[in-house]
């Protein structure tokens, strides 16, 4: 099959060409729950940017030479033994953990704490044709939702929709929410946030076009990233800052503003990665604020957001790029052009 490999890593990302397509054995079933899958679209995600640049190599075993994408969706192409919920031809959308075990106290399927499994990450991914997972990663789609316009929801989306359902459990009209980056997970944020709750959403990011976005997706008032970003977010909150803030950029420049967007008692939600938070005790005691971290969401909650999407209430915005385009689609992302999610098609 066809695939698209990282053979180095590229701390800085100045290469030209981090991946190559070309060709590698398929996947073949072992275990008895095992399942193929015939991959229709893979999400580009900016975890893989970072995954290419080695910076998860700390929290993952990466064997070199390795096939990157955890936000997949395809056909189910070959069953293990022992599978029943799911047959071959049915569409499916992959969640992105590997599920081993049960919650002891709701029952709901949960990863395996203590060992983490990301396909994309700790194993093999969807940038190929071709992708081996458990039964129990997988959720049929509904007709209304083609595997390449499903994808982003299994990352992006479960990621966006796990911060909006935490903070609006918050949120109460005249609220205010900040959504931090109007990209692959903030545009699918925003119209969670409108399902979710009744808050005034206020976007904020570098880019024209994502701002655009993300007032066709409900933001209710959008704020250029610059030097005066924060100030304008107090004056629009009336000097307070927001009840709940949703960061999804979460690097070096954001995580301080974001922690200051945030109003007495309010909630600071990090959804995205390579920033470092600084704060001092005695702000939080004086603050009274939650800082809390977000990493993707449950089994359930990719249900939910299916059942969203089956009903229009969440869609995601994609710009499809062929799987040997693959080179063009990062960097794309890495320049900020991409409107939504960058899905590959193998
Ligand atoms: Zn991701």
């Amino acid at each position: 099959m066809k695939a698209a490999l990282l053979h180095s890593f590229d701390e800085f990302l100045t290469g030209v060409e981090w991946l190559t397509h070309e060709d590698v054995p398929e996947p073949v079933i072992e275990g008895e729950n095992e399942v193929i899958v015939r991959i229709g679209g893979a999400g580009v995600c900016r975890t893989d940017l970072d995954i290419i640049r080695g910076l998860w190599r700390k929290y993952f075993n990466i064997r070199l030479p390795h096939i990157l994408g955890h936000e997949n969706a395809g056909w189910v192409e070959e069953v293990g033994g022992r599978v029943k919920n799911i047959a071959v031809g049915d569409p499916v959308i992959i969640h992105p953990r590997t599920f081993n075990s049960r919650c002891d106290t709701c029952g709901e399927r949960m990863p395996k704490t203590t060992n983490l499994l990301f396909p994309g990450m700790s194993s093999n991914g969807g940038f190929a044709e071709f992708m081996k997972v458990d039964e129990r990663s997988l959720i049929r789609l509904p007709a209304s939702l083609a595997p390449m316009d499903a994808a982003p929801l299994a990352d992006a989306g479960l990621t966006a929709y796990n911060a909006a359902k935490r903070a609006s459990r918050h949120l109460v009209p005249g609220d205010f929410v900040v959504v931090i980056g109007a990209g692959g997970l903030g545009h699918v944020g925003i119209q969670a946030l409108q399902v979710l709750s009744t808050s005034e959403i206020i976007a904020i990011d570098i880019s024209g076009t994502a701002l655009n976005l993300a007032r066709e997706m409900g933001a209710h008032y959008t704020v250029r990233a610059d030097e005066y970003h924060v100030e304008r977010v107090l004056a629009l909150t009336g000097g307070k800052g927001a009840r709940a803030v949703i960061d999804f950029v979460g690097d070096e420049d954001t995580v301080k503003q974001g922690f200051t967007m945030t109003r007495r008692s309010g909630f600071y939600y990090v959804a995205g990665s390579g920033g470092t938070l600084e704060i001092s005790t005695t702000d939080m005691i004086m603050s009274e604020k939650t800082v809390e971290g977000i990493l993707s969401g449950s089994y359930s909650e990719l249900f939910e957001l299916i059942v969203l999407a089956d009903r229009g209430l969440i869609k995601v915005t994609t710009q499809e790029y062929p799987l040997r385009n693959v080179n063009d689609a990062l960097r794309d992302l890495r320049d900020g052009k991409i409107e939504g999610r960058a899905v590959l098609i193998p």
